[in-house]
């Protein structure tokens, strides 16, 4: 069997019925771009029991954290500062210990958007609750054109490995307004725009866990590269797959 993708879905309030529910969704994209990497998506509904948690990560060779909304800043030990926008504490509770099961087990991650951002506060690292408060910062990064268009510059670093799946640079599509301001524990930047927003992070060494501040799925119709990313965490969790039955 082709190895198993699991998507952290995120919990959304929505009015859809006309009466307010609490909604599980992750966008169609991600199914997309994992089944045309050649792996097997599946849903991992958000809850807070850790039992529950490391019995879904166990069902996945790889897995995605995807976009959604901000994480609570008490998570990195921040107050709420005028920027910050919408959070749900379950959400982020439930994509950190998903991601530190992960980590344990050795299964390799592709963090996308608020993914890379919980890759990082997981590992202790810190956020910019809103660019705004970033003083260098002019460049876009919520942009208007559609989503797989890709709006500002990245450069890569040569060493990393996003710059074997990508080269050393890239256009991408921006729909954040946060970014990573710490690292967290054995994190590196593989990835910058020219207002020096951290774009793109890694973990060193061995394991496989990547984080980009762009939304690749969407830009996967048009863009063999951005496709690459999918290919190799399918192909990366194939191989740890194989390791793990020898
Ligand atoms: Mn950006």
């Amino acid at each position: 069997m082709n190895p198993v993708i699991g998507i952290l879905a995120n919990l959304t309030p929505t009015n859809d019925s006309g009466s307010l529910e609490e909604k599980v969704y992750v966008n169609n994209s991600y199914i997309s771009a994992v089944e045309k990497a050649g792996g097997v998506p599946i849903i991992i509904p958000v809850n807070i029991n850790r039992d529950s948690i490391k019995s879904q990560i166990d069902l996945v060779d790889g897995l995605i954290i995807s976009g959604g909304a901000d994480i609570n800043p008490i998570l990195y030990k921040e107050e709420p500062l005028v920027g910050l926008g919408y959070f749900n504490t379950d959400n982020d509770e439930f994509d950190i210990i998903a991601t530190r099961i992960a980590l344990i087990q050795d299964k390799p991650i592709l963090g996308i958007c608020r993914g890379l951002q919980v890759l990082n506060v997981c590992l202790g690292g810190t956020l910019y609750q809103d660019i705004n408060h970033v003083e260098s910062s002019y460049i876009k990064h919520f942009q208007q054109a559609k989503r797989c268009m890709g709006s500002h510059s990245i450069t890569i670093s040569e060493w990393s490995k996003l710059a074997e799946i990508l080269g050393t640079d890239s256009t991408v599509n921006s729909f954040h307004h946060q970014s990573v301001k710490d690292l967290g524990k054995g994190l590196v930047v593989t990835a910058s725009s020219k207002d020096g927003i951290i774009e793109a992070i890694e973990l060193k060494g061995e394991k496989y866990a990547m984080g980009v501040q762009w939304h690749p799925e969407e830009m996967v119709n048009d863009n063999e590269k951005m496709l690459l990313l999918f290919k190799r965490l399918v192909e990366v969790a194939s191989q740890k797959k194989d390791e793990k039955k020898d």
